[in-house]
């Protein structure tokens, strides 16, 4: 994905769309509208319709109705999208975004799913908001008046549902399918066990798309193949990141207490920045008569145009500051790290008295003793039943793939199949 505008929010959930939705829209309300005059027989052979392809494809009708028909399509992207965080939303999960682009839609979830069962209905849960719509789409054939526009409209919305629905259950893993395909597999093994199966059979499917799509000319095709691909190689590394991180805690990496360097908070920012603190550390514990009451970075300096003033007028404040528990999963602790000015972690205990920081140099000390961990023996596999819902954050989106139809020559549609992180 590329850059993506948040153009509102579906139930709190931040929505977005990426520049490759922007640009594809157009192109493929021309592609829907050019195809009409092709589609309008096979329906109605299929379907014992009577649509009159003329008028539907005179003058600016086949424009209309493929801005019509792509709009609604990436409605029902987006409807599938929604089933899946409906689902996420119900067992707990925080999803942090659904964005449109070039190939369909991702909803990001804050975290994947260790639990077979959960992971399941999520991920079938988008499938079946395209069932649904199928069945809606039916019953306004059967009630509405049969003028040839909306008939077509209707049918051609069931026909792509239908098609979406089955795309993504194809079991290549990371579309719907593949998660189902994985957490069908958690139910007797682990979920790293589990997810190597389901990324094997994905990488297998992408293969076999991208054959196709060669054979095909089908570019698109070959695009999916490729996306299916590397996401199911980067949920694989990142599953193997998580297990081998498994079971380290934020105890066995911070820095405690009473190694960490304080500043009084009557320093004054030139005293910081001249005693070279800056340089040794990222933030720095301020205390007032003993007392922590802040985190300053070299960065609060470095940003204040004030340098005569104290560091407690640039500090963060103690109860603006993140915190975590000293049994956190140490790749938890890491996410809430910022990325730019990489601000400690406070790591205070049930009484809410601090007892450490994470920083990114602990995050070096958490590599070295995975690093020992392998050398001595090899890592223990996560177990699907020993996570709750709210430690491991995987940072990645699920992915779901739908993209709007596209022709080839025989006539026929495809559709095409998420952290990066999505994101990915
Ligand atoms: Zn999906």
């Amino acid at each position: 994905m590329f850059k993506s505008y948040q153009v509102g929010t579906i139930y709190g959930i931040p929505f977005r769309l990426d520049v490759t939705f922007l640009v594809i829209l157009p192109v493929f309300a021309g592609l829907i509208g050019a195809q009409i005059e092709l589609v309008v027989p096979v329906f109605n052979s299929a379907f014992g319709t009577d649509i009159d392809p003329g008028p539907l494809t005179a003058g600016m009708w086949p424009w209309v109705l493929g801005l019509v028909a792509v709009l609604a399509l990436f409605a029902c992207v987006t409807l599938h999208e929604l089933g899946h965080s409906a689902a996420a939303l119900y067992y707990g999960y925080e999803v942090e975004s659904i964005t449109l682009w070039l190939l369909g839609g991702v909803a990001k979830p804050a975290e994947i799913p260790r639990n077979w069962v959960q992971e399941f209905w999520i991920a079938v849960a988008g499938p079946l908001v395209n069932l649904v719509i199928i069945v809606v789409c039916v019953a306004m054939l059967l009630v509405l008046p049969p003028v040839d526009v909306l008939v077509f409209l209707l049918l051609y919305l069931a026909v792509l549902n239908l098609l979406l629905a089955a795309f993504n259950m194809l079991p290549a893993f990371p579309l719907d399918g593949g998660r189902v395909l994985r957490a069908l597999l958690a139910r007797n093994r682990s979920y790293l066990q589990a997810t190597r199966i389901a990324v094997a059979v994905g990488k297998g499917f992408a293969l076999l798309l991208g054959l196709v799509g060669l054979l095909a000319l089908d570019f698109i095709l070959i695009a999916i193949a490729v996306f299916v691909y590397i996401a199911a190689t980067s949920e694989a590394r990142q599953m193997r990141f998580d297990a081998a991180f498994e079971g380290i805690t934020v105890t066995d990496v911070m820095t405690p207490v009473r190694e960490l360097e304080t500043v009084d908070a009557t320093l004054t920012q030139s005293e910081f920045l001249n005693r070279g603190l800056g340089n040794r550390h990222t933030g720095y514990p301020v205390l007032e008569n003993a007392e922590f009451v802040g985190v300053v970075t070299r960065g609060d300096v470095q940003s204040s145009q004030k340098l005569q003033k104290t560091v407690a007028t640039v500090m963060t404040p103690v109860d603006g500051l993140d915190t975590v528990g000293p049994s956190t999963p140490v790749m938890e602790a890491f996410r809430r790290l910022g990325q730019e000015d990489p601000r400690p972690v406070a790591v205070v205990d049930a009484q809410e008295n601090l007892v450490g920081f994470i920083t990114q140099t602990d995050l070096m000390r958490a590599f070295k003793i995975v690093h020992e961990r392998q050398e001595s023996h090899t890592p223990q596999e996560p177990s699907q039943s020993r996570k709750p819902p709210n430690r491991q954050r995987t940072p990645r989106s699920r992915a779901c793939h739908h993209r709007p139809e596209s022709s080839d020559s025989t006539g026929e549609k495809k559709l095409r199949p998420d952290r990066t992180r999505g994101d990915s």
